[in-house]
């Protein structure tokens, strides 16, 4: 089939979705690869070498492509050149893209988003997830480190010691623990806080102290976590408080699935750190879990300077596509029976991953979404067939006739 590769159109993007290593994983499976020109350039990725591994360089990939692989999803103007049962492969946030999803639909092409690829054990090598949060987390202890005007490492000279930096760690999932693994490679001290029950053991197991906030852990579905209440969060924020004041570099990375980023650090808190310190937050561009903080910009607050994540892999962009492309490929070899694409919704993980197909919007939270609740099939009374009850909080309690069977 025909697999095309596009140049990213959103602002700042600078990844591109396959990598020309991987150009042959593809061929190999018996699909032809279009390369839209310049699509890896900004990643580091010269046309020649896409060429060279034996894809075509084709100024409109669109129109002809069976496969489009890209970062982000197609704007309008690529999605309308798309034929009709095309198969879309990108991430595709679909609670913030709701008119896209209903487009999609709308033009009757197949959508995979690589954020809901589940994360089973089988699918560990698509989770285009935890791959780009790697990239954020190495990413935001190095950009700590940077910005810090002292060393990381402890220092024994014949001029004296310098001790080492005391960098805290909010949030260790999979970038929050790839910034205490880099910011301990780096001679930190490093003590991290999370709110799931499993994480204390995960951040002692790449060498940071963990610290005990003796508050209730908040463990959500799928081993996620929850979203605090005003009082768990006020809590957690005053025990928080010194640890942060203490810090020379405080980066944070907390995260709750489909809800805008905790705030876990007032400005207040930030007030109270030293001069020369620095704030990394990661959560910048979905809310923040710094008050204050401004996605892809250096803010002071206070003493402090206060850095604020926006598309953070694209800061690291060869490596950052080269594992998504990865993951991308993984997909497809999945999906990839006798030198076709084949949408197979008995796995679960294409099923989880598939968007829109064949007109019908297959994901459930956004079908809802876009089209309403499902309908739900009527209630019947015995004494009345074919007629459905009121809703129950409808029912007058006083009037037996209504009662429910
Ligand atoms: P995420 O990006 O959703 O969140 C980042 C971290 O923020 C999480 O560890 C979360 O517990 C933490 N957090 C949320 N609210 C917080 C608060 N108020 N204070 C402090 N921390 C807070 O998480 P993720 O990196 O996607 O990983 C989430 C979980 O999924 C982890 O348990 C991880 O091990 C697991 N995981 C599993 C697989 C797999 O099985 N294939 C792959 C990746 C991650």
């Amino acid at each position: 089939m025909r697999i095309a590769v596009v140049r990213e159109t959103r602002p700042g993007e600078t990844r591109v979705a396959l990598v020309p290593d991987l150009v042959t994983k593809l061929t190999a499976l018996g699909h032809e690869v279009g390369v839209e020109p310049g699509a890896g350039e900004r990643a580091g990725f010269a046309d020649e070498l896409y060429a060279e591994a034996g894809a075509g360089l084709v100024d409109q990939p669109l129109p002809g492509a069976d496969v489009v692989v890209g970062v982000n999803p197609l704007d309008p103007d690529g999605l309308r050149q798309l034929r009709e049962g095309a198969i879309t492969v990108s991430f595709l946030p679909v609670s913030t893209s709701l008119d896209l999803v209903a487009e999609l639909r709308d033009l009757r092409v197949t959508a995979l988003s690589m954020e809901l690829v589940p994360r089973i054990s089988r699918a560990q090598s698509m989770d285009a997830l935890s791959s780009q949060a790697l990239v954020s987390g190495y990413r935001c202890a190095i950009v700590a480190a940077g910005l810090l005007r002292r060393f990381f490492p402890l220092n024994m000279t014949a001029a004296g010691t310098v001790q080492p930096a005391q960098v805290v760690v909010l949030g260790a999932g999979v970038a929050g623990l790839q910034a205490i693994a880099t910011a301990k490679r780096l001679g930190a001290v490093v003590q991290a806080y999370d709110v799931r029950a499993a994480a204390a053991e995960e951040i002692r197991s790449v060498g940071a102290k963990a610290i005990d906030l003796q508050l209730e852990t908040l463990e959500g579905t799928g081993g996620y976590a929850r979203e605090m209440d005003e009082d768990r969060a006020a809590r957690q924020k005053e025990a928080l408080a010194p640890y942060i004041a203490r810090a020379d570099a405080l980066i944070t990375t907390a995260a709750v699935p489909g809800r805008r980023a905790p705030l876990l650090v007032t400005r207040e808190m930030v007030e109270a750190m030293a001069p020369g310190s620095v704030v990394v937050d990661l959560a910048s561009e979905t809310g923040g879990n710094v008050e204050g903080s401004v996605p892809g910009k250096v803010v002071r607050i206070g003493h402090a300077q206060v850095w604020g994540g926006d598309n953070v892999p694209s800061q690291m962009p060869g490596p950052a596509s080269s594992l998504y492309a990865q993951n991308v490929v993984n997909l497809l070899a999945l999906m990839t029976h006798e030198g076709e694409v084949v949408l197979d919704l008995d796995d679960e993980v294409v099923a989880g991953a598939c968007v829109t197909h064949a007109g019908e919007i297959l994901h459930g939270a956004s079908r809802e979404a876009v089209e309403g609740p499902a309908e739900t099939t009527p209630v019947v009374t015995p004494g009345a067939p074919g007629e459905a009850l009121p809703p129950e909080d409808q029912l007058d309690p006083a009037d037996p006739s209504e009662e429910q069977q």
